[in-house]
């Protein structure tokens, strides 16, 4: 037999573990030093209460003969696709509950969603880019074509005329700029794709950290439903990283090559998913009720806090950056011309600080580094001071 011989063509993707050997090795040999890390791209805030308790109550329902539930539809329970549908109303995009699909996270529809295609396609990324959508099209053999996205765009990749794609991922506030797109952006998005008979997948797993007037979803946008998916997450909007939810929105009337997508979608999922827990999906529905919004938006204040923090040290010590308004995430070129490597050490070193170096995510993000917001704010707080003290010694 063979093997998948596409997965010959992944390049291993050494950041994560290199920044962690670095840090380790440093800790090692500085054992009196409190290192700072900066580079999490989870979150760290606990559950909303009004979510633990549903999911409680749920657990209750799941121990009764009465309220016992076996397995979930595939698409989701209609309580949580008709909150997700609210949700989306509540900032003036119309989505009906049965274009939503409920899943266990962004992060495998992202790369499930391939199935539906045909590995000739041509897959369109932005450069830098979150690894997921690069290592999955991959390993099902399509060709990559990557847009810069670089400090004279503003990180928004815009797209060429002359390059042709078939499938092109977008993920807006992005990861790991943190730049996010205008209406007008997306809008130049859509008529590139509906003149290429494209399909965009929108990420919007940050939109909840949108508070500019910017899109929160692609179907803000005319003529999205005709041509875009949308991936959307609780695990960033509602801590959830740990319980595994999210959705995918898929319009009624979206179809390629004589096919309803929506239609496909269901098919792939009800052969190869069996849906999310009820309990999970009733602490979804939590989130989604009036309390959890207030409770849950009181986290993402929390990480903004901390990313103002970030951007006024940025600007103060005059290095450019995207980011941190609309996002968890600031980008920054690193002073001196230093490169994502030589600054990562230099922070590790001079400031025991780790963030994480942005030539990891793409060619675009060498020189550029990324930080998180989601460290606790008093070290946010610290790490940032110290930033100050040893990049105003450089000049
Ligand atoms: N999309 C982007 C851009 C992300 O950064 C992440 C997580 O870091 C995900 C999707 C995955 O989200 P989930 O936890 O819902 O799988």
């Amino acid at each position: 037999m063979n093997i998948n011989r596409n997965f010959d063509n992944l390049i291993e993707n050494y950041l994560f573990a290199e920044v962690a050997d670095r840090t380790e090795k440093y800790a090692a040999a500085h054992p009196d030093k409190k290192i700072i890390r900066m580079g999490i791209g989870d979150v760290t805030l606990p559950l909303a209460p009004v979510v633990v308790e549903a999911m409680k109550n749920a657990a209750d329902e799941m121990g009764h003969i009465d309220t016992f539930k076996g397995y979930p539809s595939y698409e989701g329970y209609a309580f949580l696709r008709e909150a997700i549908s609210g949700y989306y109303a509540s900032f003036g995009v119309s989505v009906s509950p049965d274009e939503i699909f409920v899943n266990d996270g962004a992060k495998s529809d992202c790369g499930n969603i391939g199935d539906i295609f045909s590995s000739d396609c041509t897959v369109l990324v932005t450069d830098p880019v979150y690894p997921v959508y690069v290592d999955t099209n991959i390993m099902s053999g399509r060709k990559i074509v990557y847009a810069p996205s670089t400090k004279e765009n503003g990180f928004c990749a815009m797209p060429d005329k002359n390059v042709h794609a078939d499938i092109i991922y977008l993920c807006s506030p992005n990861n790991p700029t943190g730049a996010a797109y205008s209406a007008d952006q997306l809008k130049i998005w859509i008529d590139y794709a509906l003149e290429n008979d494209a399909v965009i997948l929108y990420d919007a797993a940050y939109e909840a950290f949108i508070s500019d007037d910017l899109p929160r979803s692609i179907f803000a946008v005319e003529g999205a439903r005709k041509c875009a998916i949308e991936f959307c997450s609780l695990s960033k909007t509602a801590g959830f990283t740990g319980m595994r939810c999210g959705y995918t929105v898929i319009p009624k009337e979206l179809e390629r090559d004589g096919h309803n997508i929506g239609k496909l979608w269901y098919r792939r999922q009800s052969s190869k998913f069996n849906g999310v827990s009820y309990p999970v999906q009733r602490a979804a529905e939590a989130v989604f009720s009036p309390e959890g919004q207030h409770q849950t938006k009181a986290n993402i204040e929390y990480y903004k806090r901390n990313a103002a923090v970030i951007t006024e040290t940025m600007e103060n010590l005059g290095i450019s950056y995207t980011g941190g308004k609309n996002s968890p995430y600031i980008w920054i070129t690193c002073p001196n011309n230093m490169g994502s490597w030589e600054f990562f050490d230099f922070l590790l070193e001079k400031a025991n600080v780790v963030a994480t170096p942005g030539e990891g995510f793409g060619s675009c993000g060498k020189g550029c580094m990324r930080f998180t917001s989601f460290a606790d704010h008093e070290s946010t707080i610290e790490a940032m001071e110290r930033i100050k003290k040893v990049v105003a010694e450089l000049a």
